[in-house]
């Protein structure tokens, strides 16, 4: 019979104690659950034999949300520990609850990237994310937090990332992402608690939820390969980085008024314009309730493609700017401040 693999759980992350040049594979146990079973998270953390910068890469913080998972693997498997500078350490399932059962909030219901950085003393998600934060996170020098569209929707690879800061602008450039969208970083969120400490962080929205998209994954694979060039662990070319991307001031979500069977037209990263119309509520019987019109240009960062619409369904998240780039389709520009 085969010798079955133990992997070790570990009560924190402590990087000066992995021998240099190896791979290491552990838990490190956050909590406790409701029949007294640790909590633990999985941890892969390659450490290179030369000096380097710290980079992490997290994943599933939403529990449901998992292309990142396969990138964590892919990436494993591309680096020589024995030739990286730094060290790389790898989150696959950071939301080991939501995980379990298929879904984006812990067992609690709470939403992890709300919390940040959870409370020593407080409820459930308060104290996971607490641990997670100090047991693991504030080890990193950069973090790299990737995400998907929720369940029911679909997203274009985009980034949500500080541009103004020039070291989160290079991270987002060295993504060759479609669409940068430069949003502060929101309270709460795992990003905003990493860049208020120090710790140079964007997210990676990277397709859709429950599944692994091959064309997605190498390309946000292509873009982490190609930061750790930057950062020179690992040898080569950075390759050019991204002018192209359509870089949005902010965004946000255009929501249905009526209920009722909904079609949304335009495809992701499609450019639109003001008065357009992007979708439409039937009802049961086939017959128009409602036309959705955007109510400014901009561009399609995520969609619904649940055609299932409750009045009140998110439709389409629009990335726009505050300033239009073309003023002229645009009559008037009071309704740009807000
Ligand atoms: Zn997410």
């Amino acid at each position: 019979m085969k010798k079955a693999i133990t992997i070790k759980a570990k009560e924190d992350l402590n990087l000066e104690e992995l021998t240099e040049g190896k791979v290491h594979r552990f838990h490190v146990h956050l909590t406790d659950n409701s029949l007294g079973v640790p909590w633990r998270v999985p941890v892969i953390v390659v450490k290179g034999k030369k000096a380097g910068p710290v980079l992490g890469i997290n994943a599933a913080l939403h529990g449901d949300e998992l292309n990142g998972i396969s990138i964590i693997f892919k990436l494993l498997e591309e680096i020589n520990p024995k030739k990286l500078a730094g060290t790389l350490v790898m989150i696959p399932i950071s939301n080991v609850p939501g995980y379990l059962a298929n879904r984006r909030y812990f067992s609690d219901n709470v939403d992890l990237n709300r919390i940040m950085p959870g409370k020593a003393e407080g409820k459930t998600s308060d104290l996971y994310a607490h641990h997670l934060i100090n047991k693991i996170f504030s080890k990193f020098n950069f973090l790299l937090d990737l995400h998907t569209a929720s369940h029911g929707r679909v997203n274009s690879l985009y980034i949500r990332a500080d541009i103004d800061s020039e070291e989160t602008r290079t991270l987002a450039y060295l993504q060759n992402p479609q669409i940068i969208v430069r949003k502060f970083d929101e309270e709460g969120t795992l990003r905003g608690w990493a860049n208020e400490h120090h710790i140079p962080a964007i997210t990676i929205e990277i397709g859709n939820s429950g599944a692994f998209q091959h064309s997605l994954i190498d390309e946000s694979l292509e873009g982490i390969l190609n930061t750790m060039r930057h950062y020179q662990m690992i040898e080569g070319e950075v390759k050019d980085m991204v002018t192209d991307a359509v870089i949005c001031d902010n965004s946000y979500w255009i929501y249905s008024k009526r209920g009722g069977i909904v079609d949304v037209m335009p495809n992701l990263a499609d450019t639109i314009k003001k008065g357009q119309l992007i979708a439409i509520v039937y009802d049961v019987f086939g017959q128009v309730k409602e036309k959705i019109i955007s109510d400014r240009n901009g561009v399609v960062i995520g969609k619904n493609i649940n055609p299932s619409c409750d009045a009140g369904s998110r439709i389409l998240h629009l990335g726009f700017n505050l300033v239009d780039p073309d003023p002229e389709e645009i009559p008037g520009h009071h309704d740009f401040h807000e």
